[in-house]
This record gives C-alpha cells, structure tokens and sequence, in this order.
C-alpha cells in the first residue's frame, strides 16, 4: 500500500492505484454486506478513503444510494447547519500564456479582447462588487508571467483590502491563479489571502498533457505538487477541484480524495474547500468536443459523496450551475454558493452582462439580491462572515472548531449578524422581510444562552449604525 507521507503528491495519486481503485469499486459496487459497512463508517463522520467511496461511487442501488443522500443531507446540516457562505469571483486578467483547450483564455484565441484591470479599474470593480453587498472574493487571472506578474496580483490584493466604501469592505480575498513558487505562495500569505484556490482540471496525467499542451501549466508534476508548495509557504487553506467532463468522472474522483488523503498526511490539514466545477461552453470551446460531460444525477451523486467522504471540508459550486442543479446540491453537502457573478474582466461595472470577453456561459445569472432572497425562501441563512479568516482560525484550528462541534455558537450568530448587515445596507424590500423573519426563527437556534443575548445585542448596534 502507498505511504502517504513520503511520497509527493503526483507519485501517491498515481494512475496505477486509481485504476486499482477502479477495478476495486466495479467488483464490489453489488456487495451490500461491504457497502452497507462503508456507510456504517461515513456516519461516524471519520470519513471514506478513496477505496471505500468509490465503491460507493460505483453502486447503483437505489436503496443504498438513498442512504447516503439522507447521510450527505445529515453531515451538512450537523457541520453547517443551514448556512451558506457567500460569495463572487473578480476576473483581473485574461492574459494567458497556457494552451488550455477547454478555456477561452488559452494564448491562441484571438477573438477575445485581451485585458487586464488597472488599479482604478479593480477599484471600481470593488465598489460594484460591495454595492452588490459582497464582503468575499475569489480573484482569478490566466497566467502570464510578463502581463499578470505575481507583483501586479498582489498589487490588485493590496487594493482590494484598501477599498472602504460607505459600509462596504472586503474582508476575504481568496485567490485561484496559476500553480507558483514557494517563494511566492508565501507572498500571497503576507498578502493575507483566505483560501488558495487551484483546480487540477484532471488527475488522469496523459490526458492532463493532452489538454494543456503548451505553456507552464503542461507540466502535470509542478501543477500536482501546487498545494505543498502553497502549504510550505505557510498558505493552510487551500481549496480542490476538478473540471468534470475533462476525463471519466470515477478517475477524477478516486484522484480528488486521493489528494485530499496526502495532504491530511502530510501537512495534518485537509483542503478546505473543494470545488466542482463542471465545463461550460465558451468562446472557442465546444463542450460537445468533451465527451466525458457528466449529467444532473451524476454531479449529485458526486457531490452527496463528497460530502461524506471529507465532511470538514467546504464544498463550492458557482454560477456555471443553474438554479435548479444549485437547489439539489445545497441540500447534499454544498456550503459556498456565488452569487451575481461576471466572469469577465471589468464584467461588474458594465450595465449588461459583457458576453464576449466571459470566461464561460453562466447559468444562473440572478443578482445576489436574488440569490440571497431564494436562499432564504428555501431555509438556508445566506452568510457574509469572514470571522475565522480574520481571527486566525485557518488550517487546523478551523478545522478542531469544526470537528468540535462549536462551530453553531460561533457560526449561526456571525451568520445572522452579516446577514443583518446585508438587508440592512443592500437588500430590496422584499428581501429584508423575509430576512428579518429568518433572523428571529433563527436566534433561537443557537445553543448556548449567553452567545445568543450577545447575538441580539450585536443585531441591536447593526440596526444603530454600527458594522
Ligand atoms: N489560470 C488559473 C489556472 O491556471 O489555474 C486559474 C484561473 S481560471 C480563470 C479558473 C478555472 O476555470 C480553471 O481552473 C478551469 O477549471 C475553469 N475553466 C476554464 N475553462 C472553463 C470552461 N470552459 N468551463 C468551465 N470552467 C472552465
């Protein structure tokens, strides 16, 4: 069996365990005696290794398929409760020297107009951004060293931080650019970046080259290896992904948890967010090209597995879903939704969606308004908080709070206080009754009494003004 521990990350998700795994799962996806013993463990919340939630993966009873939906709904209401953290992706440059051949950033295409925001174009990006009500960002950039240098990133995080407009600030600056350096990972920390975000796009090594055929990002073993690099330079959150529809979805998952296995091994802190980004068709790019598309059941299924087998992990889904694809996979496991998201550079200022310089087709193009109003007719408190970032609560801290079980004394009052602060500051009429309500049920939920005569006290100073 693989060590974890001393191997790199590109040698222990190797191609030939996954294909193992594979193999494992196939066998054994009709043996309930060993299916039903790998639920009977996710419900101990110690998680699934890769073997385990594969053959999950694999199954197809309906019965057995429904207990880990119940389960995936149980660990994200027991960890999360009904929260969900908010918010929206800042497109600085797309300038890119990559050959991706599913993004419409790769250096060929010439049909997009290349550019990038100067600092007082990112500012009024911000105050768009905060106007909306956002307090998070996730900043992304194509990757060129010579238009997008790491200098000009942590230029453009430097005045994100600055920007204070009327109530608004941004308190959680995540980051998804391209796999770097030790050296400059540990600028992004002193930047003081939340989360950084790197999506693999596949595990599976040759299609991997296949897809990225030219520039940096071909080399599979420096892309692989991006999140030690970011842990050696002092980053401890960093967020997963794959692109789904890039290779077979089974591969990339027994990859996913595979990853997430070494980095728990080796740094004893597990990723903490995993996004699941499902391509979309863009400029240049025909998504039919891509035969390996997953559909609506599938991505639940993968989601609802996610979500039992790293359950202290945070799952993302983005506006590349549609509402009703959002709707089901909220209640499986997803705990970060965006919301009023342009995925183009300077996309926040224009009056209408900018169409030809996107990234990729978004699918649920409601306003944050919007969002947060649906979130909350289904039952879910929308939360702007920004509170463990800000108080040094990253890596294994966050993750003993979680693991605790106080994170409901400590998250459900920041969530209903930045929600205060959103209706108050920025949401519609309609809105604010509805979150008012949610507000009252909710104070009511958090278990211990004198977190909750601080919580209403604090929603009393919001109401006078204060932030
Ligand atoms: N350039 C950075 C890198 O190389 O990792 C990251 C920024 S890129 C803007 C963010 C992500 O968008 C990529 O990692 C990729 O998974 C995703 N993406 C690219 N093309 C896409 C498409 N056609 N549909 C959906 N997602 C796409």
């Amino acid at each position: 069996m693989y060590d974890p521990k001393s191997l790199k990350a590109e040698e222990f998700i190797s191609h030939e365990e996954i294909l193992e795994t594979l193999e494992y799962a196939e066998k054994n996806k009709n043996n309930e005696e060993l299916i039903d013993q790998i639920i009977e463990k996710a419900r101990t919340l110690k998680g699934l290794t890769h073997r385990e939630a594969s053959v999950l993966l694999a199954c197809e009873n309906p019965e057995k398929l429904q207990q880990v939906y119940d389960l995936a709904e149980q660990i994200k209401k027991d960890f999360y409760g009904n929260r969900i953290v908010m918010f929206a992706p800042l497109y600085l440059s797309n300038y890119c020297v990559n050959g991706c051949t599913y993004c419409p950033y790769h250096m060929k295409n010439k049909h997009i107009a290349r550019k990038k925001l100067t600092q007082e174009e990112v500012k009024r990006e911000v105050i768009a951004l905060q106007d909306m009500g956002h307090k998070r960002l996730a900043i992304e950039a194509g990757e060129d060293p010579v238009n997008n240098p790491l200098e000009y990133i942590l230029e453009c995080i430097r005045t994100i931080y600055s920007i204070k407009h009327k109530n608004g600030e941004i308190r959680r600056v995540n980051v998804n650019i391209a796999a770097t350096t030790v050296e400059n990972y540990r600028k992004l920390k002193e930047a003081g970046i939340g989360t950084y975000i790197l999506f693999q796009e596949t595990y599976h090594k040759e299609s991997y080259e296949e897809l990225h055929p030219t520039g940096p990002k071909h080399d599979y073993a420096y892309h692989t290896e991006a999140m030690d690099r970011a842990m050696e330079g002092g980053i401890d959150d960093v967020g997963l992904g794959v692109l789904f529809g890039l290779e077979r979805y089974k591969y990339e998952f027994a990859g996913l948890l595979m990853h997430a296995e070494h980095l728990e091994a080796v740094h004893g802190v597990g990723p903490h967010t995993i996004s699941v980004p499902r391509i979309k068709a863009a400029d240049d790019i025909d998504p039919s090209k891509f035969t390996n598309g997953i559909n609506d059941e599938v991505f639940a299924k993968l989601c609802a597995l996610i979500r039992v087998s790293v359950p202290y992990t945070g799952m993302i889904v983005s506006t590349r879903e549609s509402q009703k694809v959002r709707e089901k996979v909220i209640r499986l496991g997803v705990s970060q939704v965006s919301g009023g998201s342009r995925t183009s550079v300077g996309g926040y200022e224009e009056e209408e969606r900018p169409t030809d310089t996107e990234q990729f087709d978004v699918s649920d193009q409601r306003s944050l308004d919007e969002v947060v109003r649906w979130l909350m007719e289904l039952g879910y408190i929308p939360s702007f908080c920004t509170a463990c970032y800000r108080e040094g609560r990253t890596g294994d801290r966050f993750m003993s709070l979680l693991k605790s079980g106080q994170i409901h004394n400590c998250c459900q009052p920041n969530a209903l206080m930045t929600l205060k602060e959103y209706l108050m500051d920025y949401a519609s009429e309609e809105t604010v009754k509805i979150g008012e309500a949610l507000i009252d049920a909710e104070l009511n939920r958090i278990p211990k009494e004198n977190v909750r005569l601080i919580c209403e006290d604090h929603l009393k100073k919001i109401e006078e003004g204060i932030r």
